[in-house]
């Protein structure tokens, strides 16, 4: 499975805004971005004043929203593709869709501290959808799934600090949790306006239909 091997910071740092890859750390003063908000490297700060092209700020506002989820180039061009063929706004359709996945939804729900966590602990099926475990990170969650810890995951250090450590980032409106169920239920799909990550999804479109 490739993954990004680039420090998580350094991309943060690369694109100009906090992208909140690395969890808690992203809330605290150690956060890289805060101390120094620049590209890293040599000409790291020149390359900031540097004026981008239209292209330019397009590929860059789909580099943005690619990393934030973690995804690579082929996954993250299907899921456009798809949002492209349903009905509605394309780019909204995209943030949606991304925003089904599980490793998200346990993002989201407090149960991981950052997207790359939750994806590693879906993949060592610490978790079920409605009573069936569930070890695809890219599984799409609908309204009404309910996503539980199982039982024998209820202890694993990892979990209990992002479910106390989430009321720093807040939950969803979207989603319902029952922390001492260890459950969360999906209520509904977001709106454009509920998601609040600052991607100009108009652009990551016009990337694509060149
Ligand atoms: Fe980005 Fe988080 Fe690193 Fe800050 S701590 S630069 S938000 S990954």
């Amino acid at each position: 499975m490739a993954r990004y091997r680039e420090s998580s910071c350094k991309i943060c740092r690369g694109e100009g805004i906090k992208l909140f890859l690395k969890g808690d750390r992203c809330y605290s003063d150690k956060c890289a971005f805060e101390r120094r908000g620049y590209a890293p490297g040599e000409h790291g700060q020149m390359r900031a004043r540097r004026k981008r092209s239209d292209y330019g700020l397009q590929l860059r506002e789909k580099q943005k929203l690619k990393r934030s989820f973690g995804l690579m180039e082929k996954q993250f061009r299907n899921y456009f593709h798809k949002a492209e063929r349903r009905k509605g706004v394309t780019g909204t359709n995209l943030l949606v869709l991304l925003e089904r996945r599980l490793d998200n939804m346990v993002y989201r729900m407090g149960f991981a501290a950052s997207r790359n966590e939750a994806r590693q602990l879906v993949r060592h099926g610490h978790f079920v959808v409605n009573g069936r475990k569930v070890n695809i990170p890219s599984y799409l969650l609908s309204v009404g799934d309910r996503v539980t810890i199982r039982e024998k995951s209820r202890n694993t250090a990892r979990i209990l600090d992002a479910m106390d450590t989430v009321v720093r980032r807040g939950l969803p409106t979207w989603i319902e949790v029952d922390k001492a169920g260890f459950t969360a239920e999906v209520k509904a799909l977001p709106t454009r306006e509920e998601l609040t990550m600052p991607i100009d999804e108009q652009m990551v479109v016009e990337f694509y239909s060149k």
